[in-house]
């Protein structure tokens, strides 16, 4: 019996997959969007956008001024402007993040179904 030719085999038929680049939550106790959401319960008044966009963003609160991470690429945003959106500004920061493109990463939403 010849070893390499099963090798070979998945070689041609495109099965093996380096999956060496697969990037896994950076935070994966964070990825249920209410978790997150809960991390928000000390969250300065004075920043006017809200936890709830945060969460959906998948943003966390990281306990600091409206310093705020994403559960997935780990990346930090913070002093929040008026008119920021918390897609906008994960998606401009960071856009290589799994979650902004998309991915399955194991994201929890909790999108109200009424
Ligand atoms: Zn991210």
């Amino acid at each position: 019996p010849n070893s390499s030719y099963h090798t070979d085999f998945l070689l041609r038929t495109g099965r093996v997959v380096d999956e060496s680049k697969a990037k896994y939550p950076r935070y994966p106790d964070m990825c249920d969007e209410e978790k997150r959401l809960q991390t928000f319960h000390n969250w300065p008044n004075y920043v006017r956008i809200t936890p709830k966009e945060l969460a959906a963003a998948g943003l966390f609160y990281a306990g600091n001024d409206d310093q705020v991470k994403c559960f997935c690429c780990g990346g930090k945003l913070m002093n929040w402007e008026p008119s920021d959106k918390a897609w906008t500004e994960h998606r401009k920061h960071f856009p290589d993040c799994f979650f902004v493109l998309g991915r399955n990463v194991g994201n929890v939403s909790h999108e109200s179904s009424g």
